[in-house]
């Protein structure tokens, strides 16, 4: 599929087109708006007129007479004269007196038409253009269909569009998309089976993990034209535009039909009507709008709408319901293999040196989309190029997974000589105590580089697999790795600094999950205690419990933090020695790395915990 892109115009393009406006307005529409001309002739042959009784309507004015041929077809006009016998010889000539022959324009109102009205029509069209030309120069070029017609963007194809060969990972909702794309192939099949297709299909999941791709690459494969516009589009602008824009949409897909329309953002529009006060009645019509042309095709006609959104959960029910987008496809954050297999078609586009291991750089980058991974290798190849090389070597890679997840090295902030030693004790705190739980290496890589995101230390988990569940035991060892820093500056400094604050964050999190989500505690057994709002963005949830227990909950939560923050300070101290030594490496070195630590950890005496 091949984006159609509208070609820059040179200015004298439009100073072209303002022309050819200017003399066709002239040409064709002010003849129209004049009605007839006038011709201007002398008395003599209004005289003449008058004797061949060849007057048809007659107008005397004061300084002047306008008159027509007996047809009525031509207007003219003469000076008037001192003609005593005048009014008596046209009546008898059988003409009509009148007030109301068309005059000629007066000349302020002729160039107004003729000249200042094309000009505001073309600027007021100008002005409507280059707004549209600056919005697509922002992103994909695109077409626009005129006037007060959709954003739609219209895909042509073509043979270099995206497949899903493009889109690594995503196997499940590659499958699920399968099905439309051979549906598009010979939807005479499915016809006879009785089978209709979804009218529409929500593809699920956060920002970044190739929804727009899918839907393109459903296109792609089905070789079928691809419309796109983002709900937030919609909504724009003037009132009654969005609802005019649906229409519109809708209007070309059937044209072009089979094919794909895909709506980004779709809660931008499909928000739930919860009858807020406040309610955006725009929003609402051109929801409404949706649902109406939804309903209004029938199945198996060949317009197959894709829709994508990060929060599923505020879609209106409206929208979901049967016949509506009633296949949902979840498309989530990629798991090991999807990372490898996504920072692999991205590595396409460099040269790699030799001793790139995308495997490792997969595990590095836990939790990364793949928008963010596809950014990881753009940022390697950046750094290549800093360092005057076009070669990315795993160095590079290794570093812009800190720069995606933790920013710029921050090259002049300074660091006091006491901050940065509570800082390395920190961190080795976090990893020793995590280290001491699991009798492994618990991180790749600790550096103490300011990073621009404000992080002061960086630390990199190992991730040696994705793992779906975890066990009671292993969330409580989690919180104690996230006091361990904390209880390091405890035991170390006996004072405690800021530095903490996100670890808490996190402890808190997962303590108060604990007991509220996945009923690891005695009291409340398996209630829920909570519920998640907004499972794709955050997570934040809500509590669905009393006061009462919400108090209970909270002094629960704060024993659980407490326990493991003391099993934390009990750890670092029985291996306060290794706390020292590594605290110090890092101090010196700025950087440890995992062999390093366990080198360190096992060492000399090697009396492993
Ligand atoms: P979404 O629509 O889910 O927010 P996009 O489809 O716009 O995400 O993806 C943004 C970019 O991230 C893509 O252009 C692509 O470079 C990269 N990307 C995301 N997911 C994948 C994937 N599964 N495979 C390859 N590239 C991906
Ligand atoms: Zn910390």
């Amino acid at each position: 599929m091949k984006e159609v892109k509208s070609p820059k115009k040179p200015l004298i393009y439009y100073y072209g087109i303002v022309l050819l406006v200017l003399i066709l307005f002239n040409m064709i529409v002010s003849p129209l708006l004049m009605k007839r001309q006038v011709t201007e002739v002398d008395y003599g042959t209004f005289m003449s007129m008058i004797e061949e009784k060849n007057i048809g309507r007659v107008q005397v004015e004061d300084s002047q007479i306008i008159f027509t041929d007996k047809d009525n077809t031509v207007i003219y006009k003469t000076g008037a004269m001192d003609d005593p016998g005048l009014t008596e010889r046209l009546y008898n000539s059988g003409a009509t007196f009148t007030r109301d022959i068309e005059e000629t324009m007066s000349p302020v109102l002729s160039i107004l038409l003729t000249v200042i009205l094309p000009m505001l029509i073309f600027f007021g069209l100008g002005q409507y253009m280059s707004k549209k030309l600056m919005e697509q120069a922002g992103g994909k070029n695109s077409m626009a269909f005129g006037m007060g017609k959709s954003n739609a963007k219209i895909y042509v194809q073509s043979t270099e569009g995206i497949h899903f060969s493009d889109v690594a990972g995503e196997d499940e909702a590659k499958e699920n998309l399968a099905e439309i794309v051979d549906y598009l192939h010979n939807p005479g099949r499915y016809t006879e089976a009785g089978a209709a297709m979804p009218k529409g299909v929500l593809l699920a999941g956060p920002p970044g993990t190739g929804k727009t791709m899918l839907a393109k690459a459903v296109a792609g494969e089905a070789n079928v034209p691809f419309f796109s516009i983002s709900g937030s589009e919609f909504v724009e602008m003037f009132v009654g535009m969005g609802a005019s824009k649906v229409r519109d949409l809708f209007k070309q897909a059937k044209e072009k039909a089979p094919c794909i329309v895909f709506i980004d953002e779709i809660d931008a529009i499909g928000k739930k009507r919860d009858g807020q006060l406040d309610g955006n009645d725009e929003r609402e019509q051109t929801l409404n709008q949706l649902l109406t042309e939804m309903d209004g095709f029938e199945g198996n006609n060949g317009v197959i709408i894709l829709a994508a959104t990060n929060r599923p959960e505020s879609l209106d029910p409206a929208l979901t319901r049967p016949g509506r987008f009633d296949r949902r496809i979840p498309v989530e954050l990629p798991d090991l293999k999807g990372r490898e297999a996504i920072l692999k078609v991205h590595a396409r586009k460099i040269k790699a040196a030799d001793d790139v291991d995308l495997h490792t750089i997969a595990r590095m980058a836990s939790g990364a989309s793949g928008a963010e991974l596809a950014n990881i290798i753009n940022e390697a190849a950046l750094r290549a190029v800093r360092n005057g090389r076009v070669i990315v070597n795993q160095a590079d890679l290794e570093e812009s997974i800190e720069v995606v997840i933790a920013g710029y090295q921050k090259k002049n902030a300074l660091l006091s000589d006491k901050e940065k030693r509570v800082v390395a004790y920190h961190e080795i705190g976090h990893a020793l105590v995590a280290a001491m739980q699991t009798n492994s290496a618990p991180v790749q890589k600790i550096t103490i580089i300011p990073r621009t995101s404000g992080a002061l230390g960086y630390t990199m988990q190992v991730e040696q697999g994705d793992k779906y569940l975890l066990t009671k035991e292993e969330i409580e060892n989690k919180i104690a790795t996230y006091t361990g820093g904390r209880a390091a500056e405890e035991i170390v400094f006996d004072e405690i600094t800021t530095g903490a604050s996100n670890d808490i964050e996190q402890a808190t999190k997962l303590a108060r999950a604990m007991i509220t989500r996945y009923g690891m505690s005695e009291e409340f057994d398996m209630v829920a205690m909570e519920t998640v709002n907004n499972q794709y963005l955050g997570g934040d949830s809500s509590l669905t419990c009393s006061a009462e227990t919400q108090k209970e909950i909270d002094k629960k939560v704060v024993e659980l933090v407490k326990s493991q923050h003391e099993k934390a300070r009990k750890i670092l101290s029985d291996n306060r020695e290794k706390l020292d030594e590594l605290a110090m490496f890092l101090y010196e070195k700025e950087t440890i790395t995992g062999e390093e630590f366990m080198e360190i950890l096992n060492g000399k005496d090697g009396d492993k915990a």
